[in-house]
């Protein structure tokens, strides 16, 4: 099939490389010349696992290519994926639509022949109905142009997997020829039976909305636990594995640390009670509003625990942050709580080093007054603190016996509760996180074997791995989208 896929970010970029891959002939637009230029060279503009693979292949299956030309696009298509961005409107928790109105505005002139444009950008309920009104009037006199939502799910981290292998395909349509078009598009994935949901587009709109509302609520509410944790002297991670063992709860998304982040969840759930209250129904979300609360506390109570190990007063003080993405495996640092916590550090007069693997030079250009690097012994040396913010893979790896003669003092607050405490302490270090309370005296000069021997005969069963093993996470807390 001919399709468009119109914004090629971090979503529109996998999903045009991963159509073609599949034998769709694709073609992507975006209105950033240089990051047309690069994906059409194979270049990738952001880290993600897989997707250079994925985007050569189909570059040179001659599937694949990129223009910034909407004219074109709109010669090409028999269906129109629209991925451009819906950040937060400045000055407002609504999504800021223009992005997806200019697609409609400058695609409906050019079109020729009856297409579907399919939203898979998150917006609020009510988007598709509204653009409909919207296309009808711009479109040239006899040709229709339908919409659709097909709202997308993709872990940034696991984004080729996802888009290839969906655990759901949602569609929003309005007749059954859209569903008919949608079903060929997906027809690799419902041959390998992915549950694929017709519904109305509100509905199919709101269920991102809801995904995403349910993802944040379950992260914040085992932070809240942890802020009772830490005033009450009990184990936040102790008190996940226990709840994680009722099926109806789960383990997933219960890891408690510096909260979500990213360019989905945060904005998402701001707009959906934006929309809920233009709808009349405010008070049905207005518990989304302390579920960001609770989710922006914990970057401060980070903050507040790292003057506290210096005894209060951060002035000239060298803070390492380990980690400047919103999660591991992508570069992405839009809305980081790792670097929220990092620049507020430097606000309050610290000098901050953070390193990140693949997320530096991101940072940069996001904070300049930080120092990022990807070399984590320059980042690390001489430091009086170190955060670890972002659970990339490679810090759970981490010597800690090395580190300690980098750093000048071997203090850790572990911002996800993610690394092996009881190993980190073996080596010396002095070893902080939120909901966690101090070791009991006779485990703080234990080995690490027997230290973490110990306590997996208390707490663990053959299903149960013990607290810091269930650490790693399992779609951890620093999630979304
Ligand atoms: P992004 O900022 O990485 O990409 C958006 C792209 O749209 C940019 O390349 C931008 O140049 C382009 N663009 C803007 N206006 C355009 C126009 N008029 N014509 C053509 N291109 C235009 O954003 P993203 O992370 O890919 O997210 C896109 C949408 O997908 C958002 O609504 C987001 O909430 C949703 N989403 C994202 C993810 C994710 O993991 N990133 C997952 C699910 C849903």
């Amino acid at each position: 099939m001919r399709l468009t896929v119109i914004g090629t970010g971090y979503l529109g970029a996998v999903h045009a490389a991963c159509m073609a891959d599949i034998g769709h002939d694709v073609l992507g637009v975006d209105v950033d010349a240089e990051k047309v230029a690069d994906l059409a060279e194979g270049r990738p503009p952001f880290y993600e696992p897989g997707f250079e693979e994925v985007l050569t292949r189909a570059l040179d299956s001659g599937r694949l290519r990129f223009s910034t030309d909407l004219r074109e696009a709109a010669a090409h298509g028999e269906v129109h994926f629209i991925c451009v961005g819906t950040p937060q409107q400045a000055g407002s928790p609504a999504a800021d639509l223009r992005y997806v109105d200019a697609v409609v505005d400058g695609l409906a002139p050019h079109l020729s022949a009856p297409c579907l444009l399919v939203g898979k950008s998150t917006v609020p309920v009510g988007t598709t109905a509204r653009l409909t009104e919207r296309i009808a009037r711009l479109t040239p006199p006899g040709v229709r142009a339908t919409v659709a939502w097909n709202p997308e799910f993709l872990r940034e981290g696991f984004a080729v997997e996802d888009t290839l292998r969906p655990d759901r395909i949602v569609v929003g349509v309005r007749d059954a020829d859209a569903d008919e078009t949608l079903r060929r598009v997906y027809a690799p994935m419902l041959a390998a039976d992915t549950p694929y949901i017709v519904t109305d587009p509100n509905t199919a709109e709101l269920v991102k909305s809801a995904a995403n509302s349910f993802l944040a609520t379950k992260i914040s509410f085992i932070n809240a636990m942890a802020e009772i944790c830490d005033a009450a002297d009990a184990d936040v991670v102790t008190l996940a594995d226990a709840l994680g063992h009722d099926t109806r709860i789960g383990r997933r998304f219960l890891n408690a640390g510096v909260g979500f982040g990213g360019g989905c969840l945060p904005k998402d759930i701001r707009a959906f009670t934006a929309r809920a209250r233009e709808l009349g129904v405010g008070p049905a979300v207005a518990f989304l509003d302390q579920v960001d609360e609770i989710n922006q506390r914990q970057r401060s109570r980070t903050v507040t625990l790292a003057r506290r190990l210096l005894d209060g007063d951060l002035t000239g003080r060298r803070v390492t942050v380990l980690g400047a993405t919103f999660k591991p495996d992508s570069d992405d640092v839009r809305d980081s709580p790792a670097l929220a916590v990092a620049a507020e550090l430097h606000r309050q007069g610290a000098q901050v080093r953070v390193h990140d693997p693949e997320g530096a030079a991101k940072a940069g250009l996001a904070h300049p007054e930080l120092r990022c690097s990807a070399d984590l012994l320059t980042a690390c040396r001489g430091a009086e603190l170190v955060l670890h913010l972002t659970e990339w893979g490679q810090y759970r790896e981490l010597d800690p016996v090395k580190l300690s003669r980098v750093v000048r003092t071997p203090l850790l607050i572990d911002g996800r509760n993610a690394l092996p405490h009881d190993a980190w302490r073996a080596a010396g270090w002095t070893v902080k996180a939120l909901g966690r309370p101090a070791p009991p005296p006779e485990r703080r000069g234990a080995t690490a074997t027997a230290a973490g021997q110990r306590r997996r005969t208390i707490i663990a069963s053959p299903a149960a791995p013990g607290p810091e093993a269930s650490a790693v996470p399992v779609g951890a807390g620093s999630v979304g989208s």
